[in-house]
């Protein structure tokens, strides 16, 4: 399933409020006034690009265009993350930083107070379920669990969901508001803590007759095994999944073994998609590529 992208613009936001929502969660409410040309594009899991200050920097400058693009130009490595748009209410973002060990965006969120400031980019989503929808089911873990909750919010009545939520403690479960029928399979796994159960439940779930969707957002190799089983065992079409990797376990490990090895990956990518493929049948031929590397 393809990205949706809308190249809005740049835009420095403020901390306004954060507060600590369950022992994983910390909630910080951005004030994201004069943000022109930058909207919401009401999509469930959109996201932000956030930029983290350099060293010695209190914020991010602003991004200027250089040859028609829109970056930094100083020559300053600053670090970029992904994050979930859990509400925008006119010139209020909130967003929902999962607190894990390690991590430029985790220790920021920590330490965020009213007046700290980011830089912000946006927006971009992959949720797109086709509108003869008749029963969805989501899937996350705690990074995705924001989006899985918007989604929720807006599925109309008359829709059958199930979500099946990994978080990291009981306290981390949270209320869900939802016009559709909705059930709910909350788990204590997973999300570096333990070993993910998202791909055992998933291959528990009786599989509703009628036309579905599935999206998924959480930890990039229990997505791999998901996308494997709805297109390969389950058959579902590639217009009824969207299984997006929010982040990898143990990054650095994976990172080191995959660097020794990504040459001849991308070479064996390569040949493949140079057979014309759709970028549906692409993400396939990777995940096997990489499956085969014990990536
Ligand atoms: C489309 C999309 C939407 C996302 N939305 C959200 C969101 O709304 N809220 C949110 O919290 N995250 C979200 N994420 C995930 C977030 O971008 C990553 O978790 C990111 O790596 C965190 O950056 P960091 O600087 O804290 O840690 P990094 O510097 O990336 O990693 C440091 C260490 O922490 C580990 N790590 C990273 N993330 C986690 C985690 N969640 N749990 C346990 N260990 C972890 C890594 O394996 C590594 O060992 C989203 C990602 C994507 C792609």
């Amino acid at each position: 399933m393809g990205a949706q992208r809308d190249d809005g613009g740049y835009l420095t936001v403020r901390v306004v409020e954060s507060i600590r929502l369950s022992p994983s969660l910390i909630r910080v409410v951005f004030d994201a006034s004069n943000h022109g040309g930058f909207n919401t594009s009401g999509v469930p899991d959109e996201i932000v690009h956030l930029y983290f200050p350099a060293d010695g920097e209190s914020a991010p400058p602003e991004m200027t265009r250089r040859n028609g693009v829109l970056g930094h130009h100083d020559g300053v490595a600053r670090e970029c993350r992904n994050y979930t748009v859990r509400r925008w209410d006119g010139d209020r973002i909130t967003i929902d930083f999962v607190d894990h060990v390690g991590g430029v965006a985790a220790d920021w969120a920590r330490s965020a107070e009213p007046g700290m400031a980011l830089g912000m980019w946006g927006t971009r989503s992959w949720y797109g379920p086709p509108a003869d929808t008749e029963w969805m089911l989501l899937i996350a873990d705690l990074p995705g669990l924001p989006a899985l909750c918007r989604a929720l919010e807006q599925l109309p009545a008359g829709l059958r969901a199930h979500a099946i939520v990994e978080v990291a403690h009981d306290d981390d479960v949270q209320d869900m508001r939802s016009a559709a029928s909705v059930t709910m399979d909350w788990r204590v796994a997973g999300n570096g803590r333990a070993p993910s159960e998202l791909s055992d439940a998933v291959r528990a779930y009786e599989i509703p007759t009628g036309t579905g969707y599935v999206w998924f957002g959480g930890e990039a190799s229990a997505g791999r095994a998901v996308r494997k089983y709805f297109r390969g065992d389950v058959g579902i079409p590639a217009k009824r999944l969207a299984i997006v990797g929010y982040w990898r376990d143990d990054k650095e490990a994976w990172l080191e073994r995959y660097e020794r090895v990504a040459d001849s990956l991308i070479d064996d990518y390569e040949r493949i998609a140079l057979t014309g493929m759709g970028e549906a049948e692409a993400e396939i031929h990777w995940d096997e590529i990489l499956e085969r590397a014990g990536l």
